[in-house]
């Protein structure tokens, strides 16, 4: 590990603030203005969106909260290309030119491939997607080029083999949960983009929140090593330590994480040997409390042709494996949810959800659990 280094830290707007939880586009204004004016003030400038954050509506968020409200030169905008989403190069060109609108900029200071990945990477190379961003940055429409990797190291290699000159930095998810997870594996990503000298940006830096929510023995530990010390800050240290990390992405939804996260990147201190040790015994703990790792990302829930509410699911399975004794009120979140959306016993097992999700999980496996725990009379009536 470095002992003198900057690294930078980046708004991420994929969890942003909303007034109602089932509308992705409700977005609470008040806040999000307060948590960007925040994060402005403590000196930090990038924000990371994507096309598909939020029902499609992110950009829109980010456009009035960030662009309307600042002059350009006083933020750095990064924004993604849906791989999952575009038809052809035409397609490439008009989503791009919407972007743009969305976000109400006439360019983008990092734009990457989104969530690239086995199930998208052959599209990307019929429609030259690699060429596209090429293009954008030869037109001065984007600064810098990079791509978010969701997959196995060995795709990574053959990726940067191939297209490594085009991509100015990578994306990768790093955190000390998943470190070395058989489905993640972001130890041996992190040592792939070193191999080829790209400067990394960490997004997951708390696994959608679960390094923030960590079970009460693993919290315990935690504050025993260093009283003052959030749970988040762990996560982020641990994320910035590696090497080649240029930015760590934190998704935040009150001033206090805010300014929780600055203070850890303003003074920053890199993780010891020894505090590496307590946190794979933290990871242990978590992967005792939670059967299903899921990030609650929500890329799987785009196209179920059962609308079943996949992250809420697995969120109420994995509360319920933490406590003891009842679990009715779980039970009630379950049927209201099931109300609004498809059974998780619905599934008809098409699998499309699972070749969207970046953490690689047998979502159909889990829904059947979740089914057999849920949907039985003696502990809930749900809908028939
Ligand atoms: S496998 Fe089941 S949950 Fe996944 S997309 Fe198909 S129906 Fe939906
Ligand atoms: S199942 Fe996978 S894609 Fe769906 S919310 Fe969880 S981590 Fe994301």
């Amino acid at each position: 590990m470095e002992q003198e280094r900057k690294v930078d830290f980046g708004f991420g707007c994929m969890r942003l603030p909303v007034l109602e939880n089932d509308k992705p586009d409700s977005f609470d204004y008040e806040r999000i203005n307060k948590l960007f004016d925040t994060f402005l003030e403590q000196g930090f400038t990038y924000f990371d969106t994507a096309y598909t954050y939020h029902g499609y509506h992110a950009e829109e968020a980010v456009r009035k909260a960030l662009v309307e409200r600042y002059p350009r030169e006083k933020f750095q905008l990064a924004t993604k290309l849906p791989l999952r989403d575009f038809k052809d190069t035409e397609d490439m060109e008009y989503i791009f030119n919407e972007q743009l609108a969305n976000c109400g900029v006439d360019y983008f200071d990092c734009y990457l491939l989104h969530n690239m990945g086995t199930n998208v990477y052959e599209k990307c190379k019929k429609y030259d997607a690699f060429g596209f961003v090429k293009k954008k940055k030869e037109e001065g429409k984007i600064r810098q080029a990079g791509m978010s990797f969701h997959d196995m190291p060995e795709l990574l290699d053959e990726i940067l083999a191939q297209y490594g000159d085009i991509l100015d930095f990578i994306q990768l998810q790093i955190n000390y949960a998943d470190w070395e997870q058989p489905n993640v594996q972001s130890h041996r990503c992190l040592e792939v983009a070193q191999k080829y000298g790209k400067p990394i940006i960490v997004m997951e830096p708390c696994k959608g929140g679960t390094l923030v929510n960590l079970p009460k023995e693993a919290e315990t530990l935690l504050k025993e090593r260093r009283p003052q010390s959030s749970n988040a800050s762990w996560a982020m240290r641990f994320a910035a330590s590696q090497q080649g990390v240029i930015r760590v992405l934190s998704g935040m939804n009150t001033i206090e994480q805010v300014k929780d996260n600055a203070e850890t990147f303003r003074n920053f201190e890199p993780v010891t040997a020894e505090e590496i040790k307590v946190l794979q015994k933290v990871t242990e703990m978590i992967e005792k409390n939670m059967p299903i790792p899921c990030t609650g990302c929500s890329y799987c829930t785009h196209g179920c042709p059962k609308n079943i509410a996949i992250p809420q699911y697995f969120a109420l399975f994995n509360s319920i494996s933490r406590i003891t004794g009842s679990f009715s009120s779980h039970a009630v979140y379950y049927h209201n949810t099931s109300l609004k959306h498809g059974k998780a016993s619905e599934c008809i097992g098409c699998g499309q959800c699972e070749k969207a999700c970046p953490q690689h999980l047998s979502i159909r496996e889990f829904l059947g659990q979740v089914a057999a725990k849920f949907e039985t009379d003696d502990i809930f009536p749900v809908k028939k």
